[in-house]
């Protein structure tokens, strides 16, 4: 019920406007967004990749202007350039998510989201490095797997993201893992109807690792997006299993989330990417990450209340 409650507020002009006045927000927001400007993100990103290595989103979503699409194409460029420069691009890709550079625009929506991830792509390529595709609500996966096909022709390690959530995700993990097939599991984030998702938790974890077992199996190379720590054996148990070996999968959790656990992973030699979100449009990924978690709404309400 919260969780729905929140997820609902996630996308409420309204509710964006009284949380984002909120003079405790910021405070809030800070332990999951790693700053506004793409300085404040480098610098997180330095700090990181001592021991970790870690994936950039540009942060917005559900763009309904070509104008502001350009605009987030553009920041990857400038993002891209920069992590080539600074020497970071060897540690670090980039995650894209496609409302943001143009799906839900109107008119040519998905070719225009094409066109812009191709751009970002090519940025990319050209700092040594990689995309992956975030996954949205469940109407947007055959768009964003389409859009992921049309660009592997061109960037074969173009990353896909799937959601153990979703029934339909099992069969996705076998079209998906073929050889080369970068693959982010995680367990979903978006509120979905019983038709398309499992809504029990432990369905939801018990399909995570049908999901997985698929992959590690496969011949792609699986990113294990979740801190929670059962998955987080099982993955290492599955990938013995299929012989994989330490560099033949990484585990991905997201920034300021169970920091302890990614340096233990990393100190034990596994590969550990932490998703690192920066920029001024942090509501919806603020909103989700408070649903995902019921400490941390009361945690949030009880600021607004002493300090609001
Ligand atoms: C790298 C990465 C990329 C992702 N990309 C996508 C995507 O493209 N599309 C999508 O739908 N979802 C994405 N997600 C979110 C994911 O779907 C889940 O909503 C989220 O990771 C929580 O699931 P969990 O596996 O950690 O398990 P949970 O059972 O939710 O959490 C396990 C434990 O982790 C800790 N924890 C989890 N979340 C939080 C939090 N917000 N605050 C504090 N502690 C927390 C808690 O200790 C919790 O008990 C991504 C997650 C990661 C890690």
């Amino acid at each position: 019920m919260l969780r729905t409650a929140l997820l609902a507020a996630g996308r409420s002009r309204a509710c964006r406007a009284v949380v984002e006045r909120a003079p405790v927000t910021r405070e809030v927001v800070a332990r999951y967004v790693a700053g506004s400007t793409l300085e404040e993100a480098l610098g997180a990103v330095a700090a990181l990749t001592t021991d970790r290595e870690v994936t950039l989103d540009h942060l917005g979503e559900d763009v309904t202007d070509a104008a502001q699409a350009r605009a987030t194409v553009d920041a990857y460029t400038r993002l891209l350039a920069e992590l080539a420069r600074t020497g970071l691009a060897a540690r670090a890709e980039v995650s894209v998510k496609l409302s943001a550079v143009g799906r839900l625009l109107p008119r040519d929506g998905d070719k225009i989201a094409l066109d812009n991830a191709r751009r970002i792509c090519a940025a990319a390529a050209e700092a040594g490095t990689t995309v992956t595709l975030d996954m949205e609500d469940h109407t947007a996966v055959d768009a964003t797997l389409g859009v992921l096909a049309a660009l592997r022709a061109d960037f074969p390690d173009t990353g896909a993201v799937l959601q153990s959530y979703l029934r339909r995700t099992e069969a996705d993990c076998r079209d998906l893992s073929g050889a080369g097939s970068r693959v982010r599991l995680c367990k979903g984030a978006y509120d979905e109807p019983e038709s398309v998702a499992y809504r029990d938790r432990a369905e939801v974890d018990r399909s995570y690792v049908r999901c997985l077992r698929i992959l590690m199996r496969g011949a792609g190379y699986p990113m294990v997006a979740s801190h929670d720590p059962r998955l987080i054996a099982i993955a290492g148990r599955l990938a013995e299993d299929a012989g994989r070996g330490p560099a033949d999968y990484e585990h991905q959790m997201l920034y300021g989330v169970r920091d302890r656990e990614q340096r233990r992973l990393a100190a034990e030699g596994r590969r550990m990417r932490v998703y690192v979100p920066y920029g001024d449009e942090w509501y919806g990924y603020f909103m989700r990450r408070l649903a995902e978690r019921p400490a941390n709404v009361a945690f949030f309400a009880r600021s607004l209340v002493s300090r609001g």
